[in-house]
């Protein structure tokens, strides 16, 4: 099977080809070019597109999106503890009609490889962590699904009520399950399993350990939050007397097969020893202004020569799942702190969003649009009113991020064409999540 993809302007992620094609042969990319084209099965013919390499989304919790809107003014701590209630509530169906909004959206925003951070598996309450690779399968979406944690509940000194935490024995053997059961490492996978104790406030040290050796033992990534806030700092200070990445540095939570959401907290020893050890960062710019968390250091972890991806983080702090809106934020934000327009510039962005991305979910097979990768691919118009006329469409493009993307095509398969899904009904799901968040707020 064959795809010909030809656009107005091909950004591989390292060319810039005007009227370029590609062509996919089974998932991968075979050849990219210009001028004459081969035959394809399929052809997707786009003049008034950027086609680039599909965006990649370093960070979520999908489940989020059945509880979107609540406490829109509140610290990351006060947010979590009103929120933590509701999450005790979630079960498989919840999980499913919130992922299917999440992939969705992502989808059609040009995300076209995912992580998911799913921590919350209230107890009697099977079948999530399944309801959520099986959505991914069904939007059809490459999807790398945490499986998340809590085990340090409020009487033990932790931030989560005891309610959702879980006992660490079945933590580890439900972990150990899903990889089984899931986990595919062969190059051009569509579901790889990742390990993901919550946060240094939410689990053990133990926990976090025997977390680190479950995965090196599968060969599986780690993923944990770390440096999201001030009071994080304090909590990893005051209980462990370390600062949270020294607290993870002695559990051997560093190397080239873990990365960190947020990193904002970090000071100039760290961010070398960040870059140093290999060890990645999901900048996820739109949350961490929404809940004040502080500014991630990203230019000079660029700069330090860290692996720096982007993501949209729990739409209960974003309220949408948009990397490009990130690759926007992230421009903007890093600008801001630096006081210079020199700080980030749009191809460095857009480099986060998809190279940056693939790295720290370990894809070395995704994040460029060259021959032997994978054929995941965004376009998005440069001929609508927000963009029509607009100078240099890449920088154009992240300066005025797009709202929906025109074509999506996950694996050599369209998923998105004429900005509608493919894959599944976009105003069912709306009406889906919209019962589903009611039900949930009771
Ligand atoms: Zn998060």
């Amino acid at each position: 099977m064959t795809l010909l993809v030809r656009a107005g302007l091909l950004f591989t992620g390292t060319q810039e080809i005007e009227n370029g094609w590609l062509l996919s042969r089974d998932g991968i990319i075979a050849e990219v070019g210009s001028g004459p084209h081969p035959p394809a099965d399929e052809v997707v013919d786009e003049p008034n597109c950027v086609a680039m390499p599909g965006l990649v989304n370093a960070h979520d919790h999908m489940y989020q999106w059945a509880t979107r809107g609540y406490v829109p003014d509140g610290t990351l701590f006060q947010w979590l503890r009103a929120l933590y209630p509701v999450w005790a509530r979630i079960d498989a169906d919840t999980v499913r009609a919130a992922a299917r909004a999440a992939m969705a959206r992502l989808l059609l925003c040009g995300c076209t490889l995912s992580t998911d951070h799913h921590y919350v598996f209230p107890h009697g309450r099977p079948g999530i962590f399944e309801a959520l690779v099986e959505t991914a399968s069904e939007l059809g979406l490459r999807f790398h699904p945490c499986r998340g944690s809590m085990s340090l509940g409020e009487s033990k000194g932790g931030l989560p009520p005891d309610s959702v935490v879980e006992d660490e024995d079945a933590i580890l053997a439900h972990t150990e399950e899903m990889i089984g059961r899931y986990h595919d490492p062969k190059p051009a996978s569509m579901c790889r399993v990742v390990v993901a104790p919550c946060s240094p406030f939410s689990v053990t040290p133990e926990l976090m350990r025997d977390s680190a050796a479950l995965a090196r033992k599968h060969d599986v990534r780690l993923h944990t939050h770390l440096a999201e806030t001030l009071d994080e700092e304090r909590f990893c200070i005051e209980r462990f007397g370390r600062r949270p990445l020294e607290l993870m540095e002695d559990l051997g939570w560093t190397g080239d097969d873990v990365w960190y959401a947020h990193g904002i907290h970090l000071n100039d020893a760290e961010v070398g020893r960040i870059a140093e050890d290999k060890t990645g960062i999901a900048h996820c710019p739109s949350s961490n202004m929404r809940l004040g968390a502080g500014v991630c250091r990203v230019e000079d972890l660029v700069r330090a020569g860290a692996r720096v991806g982007l993501g949209v983080d729990g739409s209960a702090s974003n309220e949408d799942a948009n990397i490009a809106m990130e690759a926007h934020q992230a421009i903007l934000l890093a600008r801001v702190r630096n006081a210079s327009p020199h700080a980030l510039d749009a191809r460095s962005a857009w480099r986060l969003a998809t190279q940056g991305g693939a790295d720290c979910l370990g894809r070395v097979d995704c994040g460029t649009l060259e021959p032997g990768m994978c054929a995941d691919i965004a376009c998005f118009r440069i001929d609508d009113l927000a963009h029509a006329g607009i100078k240099d469409p890449v920088a154009g493009l992240a300066l005025a991020p797009p709202s929906r993307a025109q074509t999506v095509v996950v694996n050599g398969r369209v998923v998105v064409r004429e900005g509608r899904l493919l894959t599944a009904d976009e105003d069912e799901i709306a009406r889906e999540i919209a019962a589903t968040s009611a039900r949930l707020a009771g």
